[in-house]
């Protein structure tokens, strides 16, 4: 293998996210996003790192097929286009992987069967990243290509946390049992982790809060997940910018025989309608701080149910893990929510959790911690970087694929 770049893709219902990084240094060298794909005003925006120069263009972009033509075409005008021999390979971000996938992999055709075999669990995404996966592949058809699934940091659990309390004839015939996403950003998050309290992963027990538009807990033993929030779909766990997150089952018979609703209009109330969003008509955090600054009743109710979702998942995690050395907070609201950071371990300090008021307010990019000198367990806010990720673990498997270790 002669190239040192990793295209990075990330193919979602409507949209495809890419970054192209070189591995030699970790330089971003692209980045962009196609928006609403399939609509009238689909939007390309394509920024050029290391110039800062970025261009935008609307117009319809029919399918991801057009938008990964449109994505190669804009990377060829910058001399980084799918033909360049630096191109080393193509790293796709799959959000269901089973129970099978607990590594990256390496795409061939009995993959992609997988990848489609999974689509019952995961009709809104694995569609999308099978057609990034094949668009990709017709434009290289040379090139290799890895995927990289949500799923496989989780398929480290026990069966004790990853098996639901029903029938087991049932639960295989019907592949149900919790098998978690973000697991990509858990397992940056919680590797970061480590590196930021100068120890090995081996020796460190992480609670990483993923705190995004979705949002997810895990607990992380040693560098291994043994529990995660969400579950077979990532409607379970905590409270979401649009998802209910936990909720007794029995709603869903309630709302089908009391209210008349069928299962798709209670899957999207579910996880389109609820949530931050279901509570109080905002599901962005910035919005809500500032309402319940202003004395807002409904959005200080949406955020006490948050955090007290929160809440319960640390205390939770922390008797699964018995000794914890760090929580750790990312993603768009863990980074950017200091009141959200305050509020959750507020109380806590029976467990030895407690955050510095001083440091939580700081604002950056950097891994940092939040909690007092000499506090018993760390709290630190560490930004997630799945791309990075993605790209370390696919540059990895088809180095190690090229020069197999002697052993
Ligand atoms: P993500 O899914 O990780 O991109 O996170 C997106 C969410 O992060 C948004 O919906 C906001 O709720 C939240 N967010 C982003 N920036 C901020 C900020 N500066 N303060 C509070 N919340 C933020």
């Amino acid at each position: 293998m002669t190239g040192t770049r990793v295209l990075v893709l990330n193919s979602g219902s409507s949209s495809v996210k890419y970054q192209l990084i070189d591995m030699r240094d970790g330089e971003r060298l692209a980045a962009g996003l196609v928006e609403r794909i399939g609509e009238r005003t689909s939007r390309l925006k394509h920024t050029l790192v290391a110039a800062g120069d970025t261009r935008e263009q609307e117009g319809p972009i029919a399918d991801h097929e057009a938008a990964l033509k449109a994505v190669a075409s804009e990377l060829g005008r910058d001399g980084l286009g799918l033909d360049s021999p630096e191109l080393a390979v193509i790293g796709h971000r799959v959000v269901h992987g089973g129970e099978f996938f607990s590594e990256p992999t390496l795409i061939d055709e009995s993959v992609l069967t997988e990848i489609e075999r999974l689509i019952p669990v995961a009709p809104l995404h694995n569609p999308a990243n099978l057609t990034g996966i094949r668009t990709a592949q017709a434009l290289r058809p040379d090139l290799p290509q890895v995927a990289v699934f949500d799923t496989a940091f989780h398929t480290t659990m026990p069966q004790s946390a990853a098996r639901y309390a029903i029938d087991p004839k049932i639960a295989d015939r019907y592949r149900i049992r919790r098998y978690g996403f973000h697991g990509t950003s858990h397992a940056y998050v919680s590797r970061e982790t480590a590196r930021l309290l100068g120890r090995a992963p081996e020796d460190v027990n992480v609670i990483v809060l993923h705190l995004g538009n979705g949002a997810s807990a895990s607990a992380v033993r040693g560098g291994r997940c043994v529990d995660t929030s969400m579950g077979l779909t990532p409607l379970e766990g905590l409270v979401m910018g649009t998802r209910s997150g936990d909720m007794d089952p029995a709603v869903i018979f309630h709302l089908m025989r009391v209210g008349g609703m069928s299962a798709d209009e209670i899957d999207t109330l579910l996880n389109k309608r609820s949530g931050l969003f279901g509570l109080c008509g905002d599901n962005d955090m910035r919005e809500i701080r500032r309402r319940v600054d202003e004395g807002d009743e409904q959005a200080a109710l949406a955020f006490d149910i948050y955090i007290h979702r929160l809440k319960k998942y640390i205390g939770a995690y922390y008797a699964v893990l018995g000794r914890v050395d760090a929580v750790a907070f990312t993603a768009g609201v863990g980074e950017n929510a200091a009141p959200v950071r305050e509020a959750a371990v507020a109380g806590l300090e029976g467990l030895g959790l407690a955050v510095d008021a001083g440091l939580n307010a700081v604002r950056s990019g950097e891994a940092r911690l939040i909690s007092p000198a000499g506090a018993r367990v760390a709290v630190a806010v560490v930004p997630t970087d799945e791309e990075m990720e993605i790209a370390t673990q696919s540059y990895a498997l088809v180095n190690e694929s090229e020069n197999p270790r002697l052993t």
